[in-house]
């Protein structure tokens, strides 16, 4: 009798697989999926999307969402009902956006979605205030970072590349967030809640899927 291996399952591209591939500079096992491309918190926001948020009813919303990976920008434009927009400063987006001078109106878009790009941004207030401001009221920001336990710590004089991988664990990121970005967000006027895989799915959920247990989805309401 062979030992039972849980299937795993993307929910990105509906594929299933017998492992997620390694993924990063240190490899974390269970990463990558093979198939479309996406990580374990692309997985996640979609499994987010799917069991907690009415995004796939096929009803018609407008998204901006900053930054995006090619691959996972494809899937986006393919759901129905979908008004989608993929912006950013550097690289190949729909729109060119500077996420600290957005060019749209307040109150323009049902969801913006911005995941590991404020680590990047020096004035990243700046940057959640603009997405509260073209957000519709009652709609929604879903922000990501890199979380680490210990708190938000930033540097203004560590702008050497070799001295932020040192500190932040990166050469191009400006600070490392802790859970208490919340209270930055709430600043810049969302209301916001904060979901953890096991608050979204079960802990056979958690292996099928390969889900990071320590990821934060902010979930942030503009009222
Ligand atoms: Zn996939």
């Amino acid at each position: 009798m062979t030992s039972e291996v849980p299937a795993r399952y993307c929910p990105v591209c509906g594929s299933w697989l017998r492992v997620f591939e390694p993924f990063g500079s240190n490899p974390r096992p269970n990463a990558l999926c093979p198939v479309c491309g996406c990580l374990e918190r692309h997985r996640l926001v979609w499994i987010f999307f799917e069991r907690k948020t009415s995004f796939f009813d096929g009803a018609p919303k407008s998204m901006l969402h900053i930054a995006p990976g090619k691959k996972f920008e494809k899937r986006f434009k393919q759901i129905a009902g979908l008004d989608y927009l993929s912006a950013g400063l550097t690289g190949n987006y729909m729109v060119k956006m500077d996420i600290i001078d957005i060019q749209y109106a307040d109150n323009s878009f049902d969801v913006v979605y911005c995941s590991h790009v404020l680590e990047h941004i020096p004035d990243d207030r700046k940057a959640m205030r603009e997405m509260h401001r073209v957000l519709k009221v009652g709609g929604w920001a879903i922000i990501m970072v890199p979380i680490r336990p210990e708190g938000t710590f930033e540097d203004p004089l560590a702008t050497d590349p070799v001295v932020r991988k040192r500190v932040y664990g990166q050469s191009d990121h400006v600070r490392v967030y802790g859970p208490d970005i919340k209270y930055r967000l709430e600043e810049a006027g969302f209301t916001v809640m904060q979901l953890r895989p096991p608050d979204i799915v079960d802990a056979e959920g958690i292996v099928r899927f390969g889900l990071k247990e320590n990821e934060i989805i902010f979930v942030c309401q503009k009222k």
